[in-house]
């Protein structure tokens, strides 16, 4: 397998949607290949990190929830008949 092959495979094989025969010769390739490790490296760092992002609650649903609860407790602030 050659590094364009390789580089052609290697998301397919993150995903474990890759043939098993390219599989093996895929890793034959980056136990050899003095180019394409660190590049396999990068591209898995880069596709947990998209899971993790994923996976993880973002900052966005947090701040929406604070807010709805911002605008609940301020209309609980004024309630009716209060004057007395
Ligand atoms: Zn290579």
């Amino acid at each position: 397998m050659g590094c364009q092959a390789a580089r052609a495979a290697v998301s397919d094989y993150i995903d474990g949607d890759l043939d098993p025969a390219l599989a093996r010769l895929l890793e034959e390739h980056l136990r050899t290949c003095g180019t394409c490790p660190p590049l396999y490296a990068a591209l898995v760092s880069v596709r947990r990190r998209l899971r993790a992002t994923v996976m993880a609650p973002g900052k966005d649903a947090g701040a929406r929830m604070a807010a709805r609860v911002r605008t609940q407790l301020a209309g609980e602030a004024n309630p009716e008949g209060a004057a007395g």
